[in-house]
């Protein structure tokens, strides 16, 4: 089975229902950059791909940057004299600061208000914050809630540690015939916010479940590490073998209805962007290209100078990040079933794009050859897609003089890639054409 065929062997509603039921699953988890979260998240991913799981301890460097202490929460809360919980971690883990480090106190509601964090503009959304690499602590509740709280005396208890440890990465590889390789990358420490990140743990995840068991040309090597220091970490553990890869995608906030939104490589050129640029080109209205910018997910990463990968992004209304991220309203109402179906059926399409393309070489390069002898022309008969599969024909015939490639042909056609690809392998069937894997970068 090749990929287009998963694609388009793909039930849409099972795909629905298995990716929702996906995040219903793994929305409670308290994930963090490291820690038993994380650790349970990659477990139950590893229970519907194969997932192999990397530790990398404490104060080891990656560049700039260092892994910190592990950090691991049991319990949280603020409670009043009376015992009773005003803000409790077991109602909603973006009730503490991520990164919290241990407390236990008691305090004057004034003492602790420094340590309390609203958003007043939308007074019953809890906002998400994180101290990573500061030691801090705090609380976060809606500003109505802490309207609620009279003045008074407060136990204060972060039951939680943050000691030397290891960061955890996750990396499912799918072996293809090529040792080449085609990242998919999705930051996986957000704790219980659905569109940024679950929405796109869960893509990753689908994506690769649907490649398992198709035959393709790329290796590939789908990614689940903390956002920013895990993509750093695999970078500096993988530094040797970079020129190995071919194409990436990295996956963020692909939940919500917004249109999607695929974001250029720092080169700006490379296969990925212009595979991503065809299958955009030929979905529905609405859906953008924008140029890469130094903000984002870890494209930032991927794409510095220092490494320049030819790694594009995709994401949904996250590309401008909605009013809802980084709240609990990024709660599982904001993304939809159908949503997320659709970035994996656009994301399967882009892939297998970049894993069809191949240089073309026509047998029969002097003249149009007598298609209708060979019986092209009644092959295709009665097909909806009739008059352009018999154009692909002679494009493809035209273009093929070992400089272009399917994807060439795709662009300077206007024709889907997919039909290009049939038309090219009814030429080969009748031995008008041969397909050489001579693509970029290959053979080096
Ligand atoms: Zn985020």
């Amino acid at each position: 089975m090749s990929i287009a065929d998963a694609a388009t062997g793909t039930d849409r509603t099972d795909l629905e229902q298995s990716m929702y039921e996906l995040m219903v699953e793994l929305f409670p988890i308290c994930r963090s950059i490291t820690g038993d979260g994380l650790r349970e998240t990659l477990h139950r991913i590893g229970k519907i791909v194969p997932l192999e799981l990397t530790e990398v301890p404490t104060g080891t460097p990656a560049f700039d940057w260092t892994v910190p202490d592990e950090w691991n929460i049991r319990d949280a809360w603020v409670a009043d004299a009376a015992g009773r919980r005003v803000i409790d971690f077991q109602a909603s883990n973006l009730h503490v600061v991520n990164y919290s480090v241990p407390v236990r106190q008691r305090m004057t509601l004034a003492d602790l208000r420094p340590h309390l964090h609203t958003i007043p503009d939308h007074p019953t959304w809890v906002p998400y914050r994180t101290s990573y690499y500061a030691e801090n602590w705090g609380f976060c509740l809606s500003e109505e809630a802490l309207r609620r709280i009279p003045e008074g005396q407060y136990d204060v208890v972060i039951d939680a540690s943050l000691e030397p440890g290891s960061l955890t990465y996750g990396e499912c590889v799918l072996p293809g015939r090529s040792a080449h390789e085609v990242l998919v990358s999705s930051h996986v420490c957000h704790p219980s916010l659905a569109n940024d990140n679950l929405s796109a743990v869960v893509a990753g995840a689908t994506l690769a479940r649907l490649l398992t068991g198709t035959d393709h040309y790329y290796t590939y090597r789908f990614l689940f590490a903390p956002g920013t220091i895990g993509a750093l970490v695999w970078l500096a553990r993988n530094d040797d073998g970079l020129d190995r890869l071919r194409a990436g995608l990295v996956l963020a906030c692909v939940g919500d209805d917004g249109p999607l939104v695929y974001k250029r490589s720092r080169r700006g050129d490379t296969t990925v962007d212009r595979a991503a640029a065809h299958v955009l080109g030929h979905r529905r209205a609405g859906d953008e290209i924008v140029d890469f910018s130094p903000y984002g997910n870890d494209e930032r990463q991927f794409c510095s100078p220092g490494f320049d990968l030819p790694v594009g992004a995709v994401t949904r209304s996250g590309h401008d990040r909605n009013e809802r991220h980084h709240s609990s309203a990024d709660d599982l109402d904001s993304i939809s079933p159908a949503a997320l179906a659709d970035t994996v059926l656009a994301c399967l399409d882009i892939l297998r794009v970049v894993d069809d393309d191949a240089t073309l070489v026509s047998l029969n390069p002097k003249g149009e050859p007598q298609l209708g002898r060979r019986g092209l022309y009644r092959a295709f008969g009665g097909r909806s897609e009739q008059d352009s599969l018999e154009s692909a024909l002679l494009w493809v015939m035209s273009c093929g003089d070992g400089r272009h490639t399917l994807l060439d042909v795709a662009e300077r056609s206007g024709l889907p890639f997919g039909i290009v690809d049939e038309a090219a392998r009814a030429l080969e069937n009748v031995e008008l054409v041969r397909r050489e894997s001579s693509r970029e970068g290959e053979g080096s």
